[in-house]
């Protein structure tokens, strides 16, 4: 069973050693191997049971570093870079030779990212290597926001888990890439689109994975609960189900169903809320959940993204 302690260094002999390890982020919490270690990328697939199709997000803490692994960084990547790093936002460059095919799944561009979270920094500034860190989750399902969801899913299969407490974010980095003058997202995420804006102006959203073959992770059915999960409540809903709400509980269902992610209706609580509570009504007796759908702006739309695809196998109520 993986040792969850708080031990820098341990972390680091693990990862020197070729191991894959727990990782704290601002954002969820990710299974951590050398990026540039093939054998190590090749962990991170096995533990997660994740495609080889699916690519892997490069993590560092400084440009300097960053600079030896991608082969160029558009003006425009460099502004976003210095607005929102450290911080939840992963960009695609064009890759050096230093990253292996396996990391990018063969897709000439590599997701990277600063992250915020003082520990994971730390870490970082430790290593003379990045580190290739997917969600330590398995894949599909709910992402971790704490150590000791990793280690409910992932702790016989790793030796440690570095904690760094609750994610302060909640969902994972948007994803953005670039192509031609055009500043394209992949994935809603952390940082807004309204935050994106407010520095490169117009954006375009393209977080479909049928007409989007940039980013093949971004499939359909993804951050799921092993329960149904239906978007929307009906008027008269089943007794022996849940409900996850953004600020108002349900006078209809039984109060210890229910989660509110934020009572003051704020983006960034519910955000940070939102996988957590997800484990925590998965875990309850009932038949499914129910979840309320956000206003489509600011954060809201990132956590509708995560609920859709959650709810992908299902359908909605209204
Ligand atoms: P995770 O770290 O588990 O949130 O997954 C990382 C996600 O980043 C993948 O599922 C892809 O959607 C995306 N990604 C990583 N590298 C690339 C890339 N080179 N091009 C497009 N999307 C990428
Ligand atoms: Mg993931």
């Amino acid at each position: 069973m993986a040792i969850i302690d708080t031990d820098i260094a341990q972390a680091k002999a693990w990862l020197l050693a070729g191991n894959v390890v727990g990782v704290p982020t601002e954002t969820v919490y990710g299974l951590a191997g050398n990026a540039f270690n093939e054998d190590a990328v090749l962990k991170i697939f096995q533990v997660k049971n994740r495609p080889h199709f699916d690519p892997l997000i490069v993590h560092t803490n400084s440009l300097e570093k960053l600079t030896a692994f991608v082969a160029s960084f558009p003006a425009v990547a460099q502004q976003l870079a210095e607005v929102f790093w450290p911080g939840p936002l992963t960009l695609l460059l064009p890759k050096s030779p230093l990253i292996s095919d396996l990391i990018t799944a063969g897709l000439n561009t590599v997701a990277v990212r600063i992250p915020q979270h003082p520990v994971m920094l730390e870490l970082l500034a430790a290593l003379d290597f990045p580190l290739a860190a997917p969600s330590a989750n398995p894949f599909g399902y709910i992402s971790p926001t704490s150590a000791a969801h990793v280690a409910a899913q992932l702790g016989t299969k790793i030796p440690y888990i570095l904690d760094g407490g609750a994610c302060k974010v909640g969902i994972e980095s948007t994803i953005v890439g670039f192509e031609g003058t055009e500043v394209v997202v992949y994935r809603l995420g952390g940082i807004s689109v309204e935050a994106l804006e407010s520095v490169v102006g117009k954006v375009r959203v393209q977080t479909h994975s049928s007409s989007n073959p940039n980013a093949p992770g971004m499939l359909q059915s993804h951050y799921a609960p092993r329960k149904k999960l239906l978007l929307g409540c009906p008027e008269k809903p089943a007794d022996n189900w849940g409900y996850l709400a953004f600020s108002q509980p349900n006078a209809h269902i039984f109060p210890q169903y229910q989660r509110i992610l934020s009572p003051t209706r704020q983006y960034t609580e519910a955000a940070k809320h939102l996988f957590g509570y997800l484990r925590q009504l998965d875990a309850l007796p009932i038949a499914g959940i129910y979840a309320e759908l956000f206003p489509n702006e600011d954060l809201g739309r990132a956590i509708n993204d995560r609920l859709r695809r959650a709810a992908a196998d299902a359908f909605v109520v209204e």
